[in-house]
């Protein structure tokens, strides 16, 4: 996994546009990103322009090179507005894009990466029916035919699926056995025949982005298509991928909770109630106290976590933690958001409405919340036991 990231200076030009695309560009348009549940086509222009359908994409291949302290940087931002914008290419610069930037071969890289950060979307195919929470229990399978490999299973839940224009797929080529896990992951470009995307999923929120089957039927592909050349690389890529997507999921819930208590305070400070307005109330104040605390800690944790990736001290647990503590205190900030808000909260619109409904997700995917503590409390454990 590359830890090369840009100059300060280069840096803090390509914060600030984000936050100005982000705030006076996307925010206006949240309701119809509801409406139509799409983000509009100058939107997507636009994200292509700044370069974040690559910013986490090394330089060499076309991308802005960002480094995971900066990565969180910038999620903090997008998470300020509908996530669906970050989901366009969140997939790119995350779980699909850094499985080819950390393990793809050159050939690989070149093929993909470029095409990746100047538009094309990856998608990150791994979850099956009964093979989620448990990626080892996959069971679409990759056979030998002569120089070619052959694909059969069904994914679930694709982000970005109906949009894509390759699958990083995970398949299983044996059992498991002493060599290692038997999952290798191919490059599948979405036109290959037998690649089948099914209908959207009709999501509880974050209206804009797209999920979808995707069934694989005799898919043929060659060897240039196993990443990094070997059989046994993809549990590994898979579960590097997804640690590192932890923390930047981590920063995307901060961002929302920043966004749900902006929202709060600005309605404490001005609705009223029997003539005094909300904010006076000090239980209204203890709410926004809870959501200010929460945001600030998890700003905290989310830095400290990504120092950690990016000097290689920590991409087990520190992950694991971030995302536990940061999605679940975007779920608690954003239930005091509609408390705050009354009524009005619980109405189509209001922006705490959607906020309560988008940062359901972020407890479940890329690792539930459940299998974070797994993590976390089984790596101590190991810890301990190595030290006796
Ligand atoms: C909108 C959306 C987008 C997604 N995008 C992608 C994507 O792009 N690519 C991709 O591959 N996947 C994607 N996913 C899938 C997502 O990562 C999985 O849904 C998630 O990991 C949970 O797996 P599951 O749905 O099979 O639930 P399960 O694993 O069946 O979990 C059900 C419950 O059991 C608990 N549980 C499971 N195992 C254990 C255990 N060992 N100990 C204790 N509790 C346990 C879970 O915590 C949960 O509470 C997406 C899902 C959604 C909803």
């Amino acid at each position: 996994m590359t830890t090369a990231s840009v100059d300060d200076d280069v840096f803090a030009d390509i914060l600030s546009q984000t936050r100005r695309f982000v705030r006076t560009v996307v925010v206006p348009r949240e309701q119809e990103i509801l409406d139509t549940d799409r983000v509009p086509d100058d939107l997507r222009q636009a994200a292509k322009d700044l370069g974040l359908f690559g910013y986490a994409i090394p330089q060499e291949w076309g991308g802005l090179g960002l480094n995971l302290a900066q990565d969180v940087e910038l999620a903090m931002e997008l998470g300020y507005t509908c996530p669906s914008v970050r989901s366009m290419f969140g997939t790119n610069n995350g779980i699909a894009g850094q499985v080819l930037v950390g393990f793809g071969t050159d050939e690989q890289k070149k093929r993909w990466l470029e095409p990746i950060a100047s538009g094309a979307v990856a998608s990150f195919a791994l979850t099956e029916p009964g093979a989620g929470s448990n990626p080892s229990g996959l069971r679409t399978k990759a056979v030998r035919d002569g120089q070619e490999w052959v694909l059969d299973g069904q994914k679930r839940f694709i982000t970005n699926a109906p949009m894509a224009d390759l699958f990083v797929v995970f398949a299983r080529t044996r059992p498991a056995d002493e060599r290692g896990a038997g999952i290798a992951v191919f490059l599948v470009p979405a036109d290959t025949p037998g690649v089948q995307v099914g209908a959207k999923d009709a999501k509880m929120g974050q209206e804009g982005a797209a999920t979808a089957d995707v069934t694989f039927t005799g898919v043929r592909l060659t060897d240039a298509a196993l990443v990094g050349g070997s059989e046994d690389i993809g549990y590994r890529a898979a579960m590097t991928s997804l640690a590192r997507g932890r923390i930047h999921i981590a920063a995307l819930a901060v961002g929302a909770a920043q966004r749900a208590l902006d929202e709060s305070v600005n309605y404490a400070a001005t609705a009223t109630q029997g003539g005094s307005i909300i904010g006076d109330f000090q239980l209204v104040q203890a709410m926004l106290a809870d959501q200010q605390t929460g945001v600030m800690a998890g700003q905290a944790l989310v830095r400290d976590a990504a120092r950690k990736w990016v000097n290689d001290e920590d991409r087990r647990i520190a992950p694991s933690v971030a995302k536990v503590f940061c999605t679940e205190m975007a779920g608690k900030v954003a239930d005091l958001a509609v408390q705050i808000h009354g009524g009005s909260g619980y109405i189509r619109g209001v922006p705490v409405e959607r906020i309560y409904r988008d940062v359901r997700l972020l407890r479940l995917y890329e690792g539930t919340s459940e299998i974070q503590r797994l993590i976390i409390g089984s790596n101590l454990v190991k810890n301990a036991k190595r030290a006796l």
